[in-house]
C-alpha cells in the first residue's frame, strides 16, 4: 500500500487514510512497532529482497521459509527493464505480530522506499524520502549496487540522531576475495569505507563523523550476484530454481539477521518505545517538515521529533482517559449522577496526565508543558461531551430531579 506518494510537482503526499488503515488495526495499534525499511535507487533488487522477507514472515520463520523450487516470487511488485517507476514509500498492508523470546509481542511493519537517486533535479526529493523512511524505521537497509560511493554516504547527512540500526546492503558484490560475502566481510569493508583519515578532505571527514554520531548501530552485508537469469531474463518469475546457490545461501543468513524474533529492534524515540498508534503521529510530523521547499535543517527535524513525541504521549493519555470514561459512562451504560460523573472524570484525568508525564519526552520542560496544557484542555472538552451524552440519556429523569421541580414550582 502506498503511504507516501510522489506527485508530479515534486511534492510528497502522505496518504493518512492508508497509513491509519494499516497501523490502527485493533490487534496491532497498541503493540510496540518494529519497522524494517529497505531504501535506495530503483532497479536494484529492493522489492525482490522484500518479497523474500515476506516469505520469511508468512512461513513463520520455519527452516524451509525460502519456499519451493518452482514457486514464483510475489508480494511487492518487482520487475526488470529500465523504465522509471514512481517514487515513494510503500508499506506492506499486513502488520505481522511476532512473539519475542522475552514473551512480549511486537508488530512488524515492512517498508519499501524508492527514490530516483539518479538525476540532479531530484536530489532533494530522494534525500527527503530517504530521511523520512529512516526517521520512521527501526532498521534501515540501505540497498546499494556493487559498492558504497561518496554520494551514497551524503544521503545520510539529512538524518539526525535517532535510535536506528543502519544496514548497508551491497548487491552484486564482486570482490569476495578481498572481503567475503555476508556480515563479517561487510564489517571489514565498511570499516575501511567509513574510516576518518587525517589526509581526507574535511567534507569527507564530516560526512563520516556525522554517520557515526547518528546511528546507534551500523552494519553491512555483502550479497553476491544472483545470476544472469535474475538480472537479464525477461521471463524470470522469481523461482529459486533460477537463482544462483551462492545468493540463496547468503539470503538465508541475511533475512533472519533482520527479522528473526530475537533480532527484531523495536522503534524507539527519545528513549521511549513507539507503538503503531504513535508511529502515525511521527509520520505526520515528519511529513510536515519535509513538504517545505528546502531540505529540512537538522534542528527542525529534532523539533519535529520532539513535537511528534509529545503528540504521541498526548494521544496515549487521551486513549487511557477515553477508555476509562467509556467503561464508566459509555453509550451502553446507565445515566450517572452528575457529581459521581465528575469525580470519575477527575480521577481519570489525573491518571491520564500522570501517564503523559511519565512518558520520556524530548524538547525540554517548557515545550512539554505546552502539550500537557493541550492535553488537559482536550480532556476537559471530552468531559463536556461525556456530560452532555450522560444528560441526554435521561432528560426525563433530569426533569424530575428535586432541584428542577423546585425551580419549576417557584418560577
Ligand atoms: P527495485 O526497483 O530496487 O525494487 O528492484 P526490483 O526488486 O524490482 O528488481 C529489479 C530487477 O533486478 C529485476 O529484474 C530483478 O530480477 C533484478 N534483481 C533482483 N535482485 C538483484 C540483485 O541482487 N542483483 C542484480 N543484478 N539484479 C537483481
Ligand atoms: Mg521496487
Amino acid at each position: 500500500m502506498i503511504v507516501v506518494a510522489h506527485e508530479d510537482d515534486h511534492a510528497f503526499e502522505l496518504d493518512e487514510a492508508a497509513l491509519e488503515r494499516i497501523l490502527l488495526q485493533e490487534h496491532v495499534r497498541d503493540l510496540n512497532v518494529v519497522v524494517v525499511s529497505v531504501a535506495g535507487a530503483f532497479r536494484k533488487g529492493k522489492s525482490f529482497l522484500l518479497d523474500f522477507m515476506l516469505r520469511f514472515m508468512y512461513n513463520k520463520m520455519s527452516s524451509s521459509w525460502l519456499g519451493g523450487h518452482e514457486e514464483p516470487l510475489t508480494g511487492f511488485t518487482w520487475r526488470g527493464g529500465c523504465e522509471r517507476e514512481t517514487t515513494g514509500i510503500l508499506a506492506w498492508s499486513e502488520v505481522f505480530v511476532v512473539d519475542k523470546p522475552d514473551g512480549s509481542k511486537v508488530a512488524v511493519l515492512l517498508i519499501d522506499t524508492q527514490g530516483a537517486f539518479d538525476s540532479q533535479s531530484t536530489i532533494k526529493d530522494c534525500a527527503t524520502l530517504f530521511a523520512l523512511s529512516t526517521m520512521t524505521s527501526s532498521v534501515q537497509v540501505y540497498n546499494l549496487s556493487q559498492n558504497v560511493q561518496e554520494d551514497d554516504l551524503q544521503h545520510l547527512q539529512v538524518c539526525v540522531l535517532v535510535c536506528i540500526t543502519l544496514m548497508f546492503l551491497i548487491r552484486d558484490w564482486s570482490y569476495p576475495y578481498e572481503h567475503p560475502y555476508g556480515l563479517e566481510g561487510g564489517k571489514s569493508f565498511l570499516e575501511k569505507r567509513l574510516q576518518v583519515k587525517q589526509n581526507q578532505h574535511e567534507e569527507l571527514q564530516n560526512v563520516r563523523k556525522h554517520i557515526h554520531s547518528c546511528f546507534s548501530n551500523i552494519g553491512c552485508f555483502l550479497l553476491p550476484h544472483p545470476g544472469l537469469k535474475v538480472a537479464t531474463n525477461p521471463n524470470f518469475d522469481g523461482r529459486l530454481a533460477d537463482i544462483d546457490d551462492d545468493f540463496k545461501m547468503e539470503l538465508v543468513s541475511l533475512v533472519p539477521i533482520l527479522l528473526s524474533p530475537e533480532n527484531l529492534v523495536e522503534k524507539e524515540i527519545g528513549g521511549s518505545k513507539v507503538t503503531c498508534r504513535d508511529l502515525v503521529q511521527y509520520f505526520k510530523a515528519y511529513m510536515k517538515i519535509y513538504q517545505g521547499e528546502e531540505l529540512p535543517h537538522p534542528k527542525s527535524m529534532l523539533q519535529a521529533t520532539a513535537e511528534a513525541n509529545n503528540l504521541a504521549a498526548v494521544a496515549g493519555a487521551k486513549e487511557i482517559y477515553n477508555k476509562g470514561m467509556e467503561q464508566m459512562c459509555g453509550g451502553d451504560k446507565p445515566y450517572m449522577a452528575a457529581d459521581q460523573l465528575e469525580r470519575g472524570h477527575n480521577d481519570l484525568r489525573k491518571v491520564a496526565v500522570k501517564h503523559f508525564c511519565s512518558v520520556k519526552k524530548m524538547g525540554g520542560e517548557d515545550f512539554c508543558r505546552r502539550y500537557q496544557e493541550q492535553l488537559e484542555a482536550e480532556l476537559d472538552e471530552a468531559f463536556g461531551n461525556f456530560v452532555k451524552h450522560n444528560d441526554g440519556k435521561n432528560i426525563f429523569y433530569a426533569a424530575r430531579t428535586p432541584a428542577t421541580l423546585f425551580a419549576v414550582m417557584f418560577a
